[in-house]
């Protein structure tokens, strides 16, 4: 299976750029994930720049975690009173 068989097309780890006959390495590319010279889209930049899913569900359970934590605290102290 080559690079060109994944879905998505010919994104392989160095961006070849068909336009401009010539590979380019990813931090020569535009900021969107462009070719600088013709403008041919060779990366996703979600990919480039997006946090994966994952850490956002990590941020989400350690907020609940801490802030139960919190009211455990603030019950612990109630109690003590
Ligand atoms: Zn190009």
């Amino acid at each position: 299976m080559s690079l060109d068989d994944r879905p998505g097309g010919t994104v392989g780890p160095v961006p070849w750029c068909e336009a401009c006959n010539r590979y380019l390495t990813p931090p020569t590319l535009e900021e969107d994930g462009t070719c600088p010279d013709c403008g041919t889209v060779l990366a996703e930049p979600e990919e480039r720049h997006k946090v994966p899913w994952h850490f956002w569900v990590m941020v989400l359970a350690v907020t609940l975690y801490l802030g139960w934590r919190v009211v455990q605290g603030i019950l612990w102290v109630l109690g003590k009173l």
